[in-house]
């Protein structure tokens, strides 16, 4: 059997992204001892009763103690507090790293408080589902999708492949890019449409002359892509718009001046122009399908008449 990449790990956090991550280093024998710990009592006890750690700890300072990685796993907005919790009992060579979809302010936040002898890789693995907490964790989540780690400049190369060892481990395929850029790339392809869906879905809510029971009944004509994404933890993505709020806004600048030249187009009747976009667009989808970052399969692949969705 291969060696772990890290002989003992220590997950601070252990919702949707701590549990897939548990889940996939035991399926690759990515790390020896799993430390794990959670900010309530009832988390922590739930991971343990699904046996996701080899221990576990109420204080983030004991979890973290002769850890050879650290991984935060919470929300984005409570990064520089976790630091500052583990600080003191990091080992001299640790690597720390987080899982958080803004990488900017993460940094900003957490690199004052980590001693000079850690190795700080924040990464960013892009892959989720709108599920939440411990129970929502599986092996599969990382594989073939992109993990990003975005080094600040100066980071020791051998932390940095280490780490990018360990999730190509987990299945993933990693990239190396600046938090700056990190946060404008993931403004446009996952915040604002996760902004755009929060966005119609409320609007359906507020309507008075759609019912509700109308907007149920006939979603399948699109709607209801919309609210699978619009399930998605509300803590997370609060963090997430406040912790990126620059690049969200360039992007949705951009955004609201291309909805207007379509709301001209439909006002005055400019079929071609539409037709040209949506063929542009319907390529892009084509092109997602041949990267292997989604399925072909018609409806998404949802199983019709056969109950569930499954997550994804
Ligand atoms: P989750 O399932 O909701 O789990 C959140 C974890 O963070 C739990 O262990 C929770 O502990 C803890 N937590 C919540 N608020 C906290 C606070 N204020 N201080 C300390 N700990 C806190 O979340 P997740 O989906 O795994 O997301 C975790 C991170 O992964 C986020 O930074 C997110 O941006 C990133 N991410 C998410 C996805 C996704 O699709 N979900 C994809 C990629 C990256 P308790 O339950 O004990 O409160």
């Amino acid at each position: 059997m291969t060696e772990p990449a890290f002989p003992r790990l220590a997950l601070i956090g252990i919702g949707l992204i701590g549990s897939s991550i548990s889940h996939a280093a035991r399926r690759a024998h990515a790390a020896g001892h799993i430390a794990i710990h959670s900010r309530t009592p009832a988390t922590l006890a739930r991971a343990e009763a699904l046996g996701l750690g080899d221990s576990y700890h109420a204080d983030p300072a004991d979890a973290v103690r002769d850890a050879d990685a650290v991984i935060l796993c919470i929300p984005v907005g409570a990064s520089g507090a976790a630091a500052a919790a583990i600080a003191p009992a990091l080992k001299p060579g640790a690597i720390v790293s987080d899982v958080g979809s803004v990488k900017a302010s993460v940094v900003a936040q957490v690199a004052p408080h980590l001693p000079a002898f850690v190795h700080f890789v924040p990464a960013h693995p892009v892959a989720g589902t709108e599920y939440s907490g411990p129970d929502a964790g599986f092996a599969a989540l990382f594989d073939n999708r992109w993990c990003i780690l975005t080094p600040p400049p100066g980071t020791d190369a051998e932390a940095v492949e280490r780490l990018h060892d360990f999730w190509r481990r987990l299945g993933a395929n990693v990239e190396v890019m600046t938090p700056e850029h990190h946060d404008l790339v993931l403004a446009i392809t996952s915040h604002v449409p996760h902004l755009i869906a929060y966005n119609i879905v409320g609007t359906a809510a507020h309507l008075e002359t759609v019912t509700q029971s109308e907007v149920m009944k006939f979603s399948a004509g699109g709607f209801r892509d919309f609210t699978r994404i619009a399930a998605s933890d509300p803590t997370m993505w609060r963090d997430v718009f406040l912790n990126n709020r620059e690049a969200v806004l360039e992007m949705l600048g951009r955004f609201t001046e291309d909805l207007a030249a379509l709301q001209r187009n439909i006002r005055y009747g400019e079929g071609d122009a539409l037709f040209e976009l949506f063929t542009r667009t319907r390529a892009i989808r084509r092109g997602i399908i041949a990267a292997g970052q989604e399925t072909d399969a018609p409806d998404f692949g949802r199983p019709h008449g056969s109950g569930e969705d499954a997550p994804g």
